[in-house]
C-alpha cells in the first residue's frame, strides 16, 4: 500500500468520522479527548512559543484577532456556509487519471442562489483545479480560506490523519497560500485545520503567518452522506444566529448529497430569517466565539488497532507432502 493511498485512506476515514457527528463540538464530550499537558510538554510549548504578532489580517469591525473562530455572538440571524476542498498526493492522481473531486452541483447552486459563503481550499487543490479555483474566486459572494498544503494533521491523534513537524505544518501553511495565490491571484486570510485538530503552537504559527484560525460550531454531516434530509436536519437542529456551519463540495461520492441537502436547507433556513454571510461579514456583525479549553488543545478519538490473532505457537497439522522436488515434512 502506498504512502498515498494511506494518505487518502486517512481522508476518507476523517469524513466517515465526520459523517459520525464526532466532530461536532456539541457531542465534544463523547468524542473528545483531551489530555493534560506534561511539564516537560508545557515546558517545549513555552520554547516554541512564537511571539505575538502586532495587528494580524484586519477584521472589519474587530478590534482583537480572534484566537480561533468558531462562529460569532449575534442576535441577528446570520449564518456562515463554509465549505471544505481536500486534497492529497493521491487525490491528485487521481484527479490526473479522471477522478473529480467537486460537487459540481452544490457549487452550481451556490452560484445561482448567489449566495454567501466561504471556501477552504487546500493548496493541492488549487492547483489540481486551477480554472475552478479561479472561477470561485471571481465570485464577488465567496470567499476563500487556506486549508494547508495537502491536508496532514496539525496535532495527533486527528483519526487516521498523519501528524508531520512544526517546521512542515509552518510549510504546509505557506505552500498553499503560495498555490492558491498562483492559481487564483488571492492570497487567503483565513486557515482552517485538517481534522479539526490543532494545539497552542500550531495556533501560533497560523497567527505567525498572519492567518485567522477558522473552525465551525454546527457540523452538517454532509460527508458520505445519501441522506439529504438527514444534513438538513442536522444542521437546522443545531443552527443559532452567528453559527459556522461546515459542509464538503469534494464531491464524488465524498459529498453526495450536498447539492440536494443545500435546495432544502437554504429556503428553510430563509423561512426562519436567517441571512448568508461570508465569514468575514459575519465576524463583522458579532465578536468571535472562541473554544472552551484553555489550553487550546483540539484532538479527537483515535480507534484502538484490533486486537492482534493470537500467535501459533505450535502446529496443527504434520506429514508429508509431495512436492515439486519430491516428498518433504511439512508442518503446517
Ligand atoms: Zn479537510
Amino acid at each position: 500500500m502506498s504512502n498515498g493511498v494511506v494518505r487518502r485512506g486517512a481522508i476518507v476515514a476523517v469524513i466517515v468520522l465526520l459523517l459520525s457527528g464526532a466532530f461536532s463540538y456539541i457531542r465534544l464530550p463523547h468524542a473528545q479527548v483531551i489530555t493534560a499537558p506534561t511539564a516537560a510538554h508545557a515546558a517545549q510549548m513555552d520554547l516554541r512559543d512564537h511571539p505575538r504578532r502586532g495587528p494580524g489580517p484586519a477584521v472589519s469591525g474587530s478590534t482583537t484577532i480572534p484566537r480561533v473562530v468558531l462562529g460569532a455572538a449575534t442576535n441577528s440571524k446570520v449564518v456562515a456556509l463554509t465549505f471544505d476542498l481536500d486534497m492529497d498526493a493521491e487525490m491528485a492522481a487521481a484527479a490526473r487519471g479522471g477522478a473529480v473531486w467537486i460537487n459540481r452541483d452544490a457549487l452550481t447552486f451556490l452560484e445561482s442562489r448567489k449566495l454567501h459563503a466561504t471556501l477552504f481550499m487546500t493548496g493541492m487543490w488549487a492547483e489540481v483545479y486551477p480554472a475552478l479555483a479561479r472561477e470561485i474566486v471571481n465570485n464577488p459572494n465567496f470567499e476563500i480560506g487556506d486549508h494547508s498544503y495537502s491536508h496532514p494533521a496539525f496535532h495527533t491523534p486527528c483519526y487516521l490523519l498523519g501528524g508531520v513537524s512544526r517546521a512542515e505544518q509552518a510549510r504546509q501553511i505557506q505552500l498553499a497560500q503560495k498555490a492558491i495565490e498562483r492559481s487564483t491571484g488571492v492570497l487567503p486570510k483565513y486557515f482552517r485545520f485538517p481534522g479539526g485538530c490543532y494545539d497552542r503552537p500550531a495556533l501560533d504559527l497560523v497567527h505567525a503567518a498572519g492567518l485567522i484560525p477558522v473552525q465551525w460550531n454546527v457540523n452538517s454531516i454532509d460527508a458520505f452522506n445519501s441522506y439529504p434530509q438527514q444534513i438538513v436536519s442536522t444542521v437546522l437542529s443545531e443552527v443559532k444566529p452567528g453559527s459556522i456551519v461546515v459542509m464538503h463540495l469534494n464531491g464524488g461520492s465524498n459529498a453526495p448529497s450536498t447539492g440536494l441537502a443545500l435546495r432544502l436547507l437554504i429556503p428553510e433556513l430563509e423561512k426562519r430569517g436567517y441571512q448568508f454571510l461570508t465569514v468575514s461579514e459575519l465576524l463583522a456583525a458579532g465578536t468571535s466565539i472562541q473554544p472552551i479549553d484553555p489550553r487550546e488543545v483540539s484532538e479527537f478519538y483515535q480507534p484502538p488497532p484490533p486486537p492482534a490473532l493470537p500467535v501459533k505457537s505450535t502446529p496443527r497439522w504434520c506429514g508429508w507432502v509431495i512436492g515439486l522436488h519430491g516428498r518433504v515434512w511439512v508442518c503446517r
